[in-house]
């Protein structure tokens, strides 16, 4: 018998690229305690009426309904999840769904010290926690709220709490990034994080990326080997979003989110559950799967299964950040669930 016929056995989504899709990431409130540049408006923003968003009860339905067709990996994200209030509560209601062998959180950290034992408790382990610049100040500018410090706490009290692995991602935009290389790659050869530059993507609010506000890949790699000389490592997950590297000192690794310079569609393995019930096959999705609508009409886990499984099947080829005829969605990256 044929490897694919064997492992057919066994229920799986997949798209009409051949792509499977194990990984759900889920953003549980389009909210936030920052205001990052890129990602929203200073003022003004727009955010969902509390009866839009899907309670733990909807969103745990869902992960059964995926989990028993493949989904094994989920990732929550927001917005920023840790001003869902109970968030534990959910983490501890998505690790005993069966099938489900891994959750993620990624979070701006403000949030992180009080609940970073809850969240461990709760069976937490792998935490992203995003800082844009070392520096106070400019922490605060990008960010647009004076907390650097809080979020370094954060990060303390994830390691205290023993999760791991802990990344650290970090904005990679040209007149923002350079001078902070260095000082993150210093980050990720002292401390246990690794360190994840993400290139800038066209999802904010205010419409105001650029391709030449890229920092890309390349030229961040060129400037740590310059001083730490650094080899690519070949994850044992290949499809993991980030090209990693080593220190061939031996002293820890980075990442890189090259998605505009060296886009990794062809292995993307994920589809996202917006806060609003809404099920989007890439981020940069211009169509949607009204979830929320199923779960709230009453369908059964049947019906709703084949409605994931026919959305997983007309998942996009891949982003078209750098074609002419590109489209920005509707949503900012708050509002999808980054
Ligand atoms: N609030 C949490 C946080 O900031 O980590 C989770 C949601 S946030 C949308 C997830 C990640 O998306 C963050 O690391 C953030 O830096 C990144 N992000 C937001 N807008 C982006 C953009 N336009 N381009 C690239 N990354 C972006
Ligand atoms: Fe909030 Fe995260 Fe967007 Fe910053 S990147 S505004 S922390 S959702």
């Amino acid at each position: 018998m044929k490897r694919e016929a064997l492992k057919s056995e066994k229920p799986r989504l997949i798209d009409s690229f051949g792509r499977t899709i194990n990984n759900l990431r889920i953003s549980v409130t389009d909210r936030c305690n920052m205001r990052c540049t890129y990602c929203m408006p200073a003022e003004g923003m727009v955010f969902f009426d509390r009866a839009e968003v899907l309670t733990f009860e909807e969103i745990v339905q869902f992960v059964r309904v995926g989990a028993s067709l493949g989904i094994t990996d989920l990732r929550l994200t927001g917005g920023e999840p840790l001003v869902r209030r109970d968030l534990h509560i959910l983490i501890q209601q998505l690790a005993g769904v069966e099938g489900i062998q891994d959750i993620g959180l990624t979070t701006n950290g403000i949030l992180l010290a009080e609940q970073a034992q809850a969240l461990y408790d709760a069976g937490l382990r792998r935490i992203n926690v995003s800082v844009d610049s070392l520096d106070p100040e400019k922490f605060a500018t990008i960010t647009r709220r004076d907390v650097f410090h809080k979020v370094m706490a954060g990060l303390e009290a994830a390691e205290r709490a023993g999760m791991s692995p802990i990344k650290v991602n970090t904005i990679a935009m040209r007149g923002f990034t350079e001078e902070e290389i260095l000082g993150f790659a210093q980050m990720a050869r002292e401390k246990p994080y690794e360190v994840r530059f993400i290139e800038y993507m066209p999802l904010g609010a205010d419409d105001v990326w650029e391709a030449q506000k890229v920092l890309p890949q390349d030229e961040i790699l060129e400037r740590i080997h310059a001083v730490w000389p650094l080899a690519p490592v070949e994850e044992a997950d290949s499809r993991a979003p980030a090209d990693t590297f080593r220190f061939l000192d031996g002293k820890g690794k980075i990442g890189i989110i090259a998605s505009v310079s060296h886009p990794f569609c062809d292995a993307c393995d994920r589809v996202r559950l917006t806060a609003d019930g809404k099920l989007r096959t890439c981020l940069f999705s211009i169509t949607e799967t009204d979830i929320k609508a199923l779960l709230r009409s009453g369908a059964t886990d049947g019906e709703i299964g084949d409605a994931l499984v026919r959305a997983v099947w007309n998942k996009e080829p891949g982003h078209r950040i750098n074609q002419p005829d590109f489209i920005k969605p509707a949503r900012t990256m708050s509002a999808i669930g980054g």
